[in-house]
């Protein structure tokens, strides 16, 4: 790194913390595609890399810059956010009993019900927003771990990150936290006691709806850590090189984007808040949202750019609505710059505890005034 010890946030990541390619002095960092390395004529490894599944020098930016947002000791990044999430759990043991909220990215929900209780783990679901409840579900000795996501996917349910690594902690455990929704611009976990922060990168840190692709940051390199780098490795759950590249490049515009979706979300959020066609406007930015004042305390600069509207006349009136939506495209996925609508319930299927009438919206960065009047000309 070619920066002064500590910059700002969005000076880091503009330049990727002032990297220069040594060989060609170019900002931008070469890809380097190559699966194997060489050894020296004592059978040493040149460069100390020896082969592709176990990383990448196109993984050495992107997980420094992670690592430097989320002021983590390290980072490691993974072939999507479900591989980043599941190699958490992966490196626990069978019998391990973990605390998972019931508001949880749909997929990973899926994956621990099935493959992970099938493997052996204990997964306990609880309302992750009380903390009193997580309170009475914790098994001093017995629970490894309690992850959280906040804001959560897709009701925008905000949980007290310090709170709950007060709690782990004093029941051995540990604390990871999904902050796909929140990002580095808004919230960083580890500050408030957390160990581990996990991002689907796919979304905000890429921003651009063309990678596939996770991190996870570690506050402190330890059994723990070795033994999830060994699960990227072992099961081969590496980024492509170019993807990386990719990512890194997304990132070099996190700080202009996020803020930008934040406040659009917010003055859409406002602006539909008690409309006559809406059964409620959930987002963390209103005073009148239950996670408001954990949201406040824990998030800087905003609320993040998803928001979700509860339609008037259940799951059709949500269909009927979105099917009028001439500039939000109807598509799963979030965090890109342009805006999308998801009704969440028909994607997720008859087990959802997702709300009927609920939908799921990504604020890009078209003009909020082109936002606001699509979805008013639908509901009209
Ligand atoms: C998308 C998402 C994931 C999964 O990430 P992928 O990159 O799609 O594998 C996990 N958590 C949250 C909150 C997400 O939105």
């Amino acid at each position: 790194m070619s920066l002064p010890d500590r910059v700002h946030p969005s000076t880091a990541a503009a330049q990727a913390l002032g990297f220069t390619d040594p060989s060609t002095g170019a900002f931008v960092p070469p890809i380097q595609p190559a699966t194997t390395y060489e050894r020296d004529p004592d059978n040493r490894l040149v460069s100390g890399r020896l082969y592709s599944r176990a990383d990448n020098p196109n993984y050495d930016q992107p997980e420094a810059l992670i690592s430097y947002l989320e002021g983590g000791a390290a980072s490691a990044v993974f072939s999507s956010g479900m591989s980043a999430a599941t190699a958490v759990f992966s490196a626990l043991r069978p019998g391990d009993h973990v605390l998972v909220p019931h508001v949880i990215y749909w997929a990973l929900r899926g994956w621990l019900r099935g493959w992970a209780t099938t493997w052996g783990l204990q997964v306990e679901f609880v309302d992750m927003a009380d903390t009193a409840k997580v309170a009475a579900a914790i098994r001093p000795g017995v629970t490894r771990l309690v992850w959280a996501e906040t804001p959560a996917n897709p009701t925008l349910d905000v949980c007290d990150i310090a709170a709950l690594a007060s709690l782990a902690h004093g029941a051995g455990a540990i604390l990871a936290v999904d902050s796909t929704f929140a990002t580095p611009v808004h919230t960083r976990p580890l500050s408030l006691g957390a160990d581990l922060v996990m991002h689907s990168a796919t979304k905000y840190l890429n921003g651009h709806s063309d990678v596939i692709a996770g991190s996870l940051t570690t506050r402190s390199v330890n059994e723990l850590w070795a033994a999830i780098k060994l699960v990227r490795s072992q099961s081969g759950t590496v980024l492509g090189p170019f993807e990386a590249w990719l990512l890194l490049r997304g990132m070099r515009t996190l700080f202009v984007r996020v803020p930008a979706q934040s406040r659009s979300a917010l003055s859409i959020a406002e602006h539909f808040s008690g409309h006559s066609a809406l059964e409620a406007v959930l987002y963390p930015g209103l005073a009148s949202f239950p996670g408001h004042a954990v949201a406040s305390r824990q998030m800087q600069g905003g609320y993040g750019g998803m928001l979700s509207l509860r339609a008037k006349g259940g799951a059709p009136g949500a269909l009927r609505f979105i099917g009028k939506l001439r500039i939000w495209k109807r598509a799963t996925s979030l965090g890109g710059v342009e805006s999308l609508v998801e009704h969440r319930a028909s994607v997720e299927g008859a087990q959802s505890a997702t709300p009927p009438d609920l939908l799921r919206m990504s604020v890009g960065l078209e003009d909020t005034r082109d936002l606001v009047a699509d979805i008013e000309q639908a509901l009209g």
